[in-house]
């Protein structure tokens, strides 16, 4: 069997190690065989070095320079805050998979040149569409490569689809958990402390996403990402809560059919997914049991307590840097509540007056999405009055 060459960014990461256990299934079973290449990651240098032993890989980079010194005994080591770009650069060829598992805008230059060098890409860091879908689909159609969500509802979606005609389709919905706060009173919610945020009801991941579920905003990055992954508009694309995260998205066909995915909440099956699609392989993933499946569960989100979804439609419709504008300031707000200099409730209060405030720019290149991102970062960390927080 020949192997496909694979370069994995943010391979320490919630993604990142359940990619690696993805690779060597499917290695294990002889189904489809990845040669990986080259691995990026950001400051977690001895998993990173961890993993190129295990997958004999001697092409690497840390974006934090002052961790990389105990890996230069393994190879190629890059470091510094480019050093994933500059990985990609070196390596990616056309036909190469790249599966971009960074988190947050700091994945979108790397995904973006794996794209212009003709590499097919699994995208994980949806920030990448949300920040710049229009540069990055642009690019990737000019290029002929595929662009295959790692992101269960997109992937569920990409499965769903395929039941019917593209112009057969009325519209898709993806689920949402609804977070650890979905029963909470408004007041208690706006107060919750970091640890209630990160304590996810079905899916364990990285702290950003984690606190992007408590306030929706996830799902209003996915229904951008929806957007520009299947092509439609704001109304024809939309959010449910579902509790049990067993059904990840639906599509509703002009016939009244509807053709629903599920699976156990596990990455592990949209990332393969993504690596095989569209063949299926033996899967590494949970299988559904069905004698403990006792109900299914599905209920409106309260857009009151939860504005995101709602900003997710407006930044359709707007289009231009409002992606980027909305992606940076939650990215800096989230980290502001990490760091406890916000109250959880003031995440989306920020998000939303960064939406009302800035302009909407054109974008047409990578320094249009960076100088909205730079522009949005800026005014956030000027409401917070923490200058020194995100990147
Ligand atoms: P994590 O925080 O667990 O991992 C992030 C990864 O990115 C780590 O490997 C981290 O390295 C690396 N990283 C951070 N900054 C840099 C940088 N500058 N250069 C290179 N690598 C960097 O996040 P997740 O795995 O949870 O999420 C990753 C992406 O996937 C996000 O965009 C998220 O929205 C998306 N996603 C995640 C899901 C999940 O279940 N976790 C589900 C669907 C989508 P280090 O560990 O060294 O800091």
């Amino acid at each position: 069997m020949s192997s496909r060459r694979l370069i994995l960014l943010g391979s320490t990461g919630s993604i990142g190690v359940s990619t690696v256990e993805v690779l060597q299934h499917l290695r294990a079973m002889g189904e489809a065989s990845f040669e990986v290449v080259g691995l990026a990651a950001g400051s977690n240098a001895s998993l990173l070095a961890e993993q190129a032993r295990a997958l004999g890989v001697r092409e690497l980079a840390l974006a934090d320079a002052s961790a990389a010194a105990p890996l230069a005994s393994l190879g190629n080591v890059r470091s510094g805050p480019d050093a994933a770009l500059r990985l990609v650069e070196d390596l990616a060829r056309p036909g190469d998979v790249l599966v971009a598992a960074m988190v947050g805008f700091a994945g979108l230059a790397s995904a973006l040149r794996a794209i212009e060098l003709g590499c097919h890409v699994a995208l994980a860091n949806k920030e990448t569409l949300v920040a710049a879908g229009e540069i990055v689909t642009e690019a990737a159609r000019r290029k002929g490569v595929q662009l295959f969500p790692i992101d269960s509802e997109h992937s569920a979606l990409a499965q769903c689809i395929r039941s019917g005609r593209i112009d057969e389709l009325d519209r898709v919905v993806i689920t949402a958990s609804g977070g650890p706060f979905r029963t909470w009173s408004a007041e208690r919610t706006r107060n919750a402390t970091v640890q209630e945020a990160l304590r996810h009801p079905t899916w364990q991941m990285g702290r950003k996403i984690t606190i992007d579920s408590a306030t929706l905003m996830n799902k209003a990055l996915e229904i951008i990402e929806a957007h520009w992954l299947f092509g439609l508009p704001a109304e024809r694309i939309d959010a449910i809560a579902h509790p049990q995260s067993i059904v990840h998205g639906f599509a509703e066909f002009r016939d009244g059919s509807v053709i629903a995915q599920l699976s156990p909440p596990d990455m592990k099956l949209p990332i393969q997914m993504a690596l095989t699609w569209p063949a299926r392989h033996t899967g590494v993933a949970k299988r559904l049991d069905w004698t403990n499946l006792k109900s299914l569960e599905f209920e409106p989100i309260d857009h009151a307590r939860f504005p995101a979804v709602r900003l997710a439609h407006q930044v359709i419709r707007r289009g231009g840097s409002a992606g980027a504008t909305l992606n940076a300031a939650n990215e800096v707000a989230v980290q502001a509540f990490l760091d406890g200099h916000i109250a959880f409730g003031q995440i989306s209060d920020l998000v939303e007056q960064a939406m009302r405030e800035l302009p909407d720019r054109a974008l047409r290149t990578l320094q249009d999405a960076q100088d909205a991102d730079a522009a949005a970062r800026a005014f956030i960390r000027h409401r917070t009055g923490a200058v020194t927080l995100g990147t």
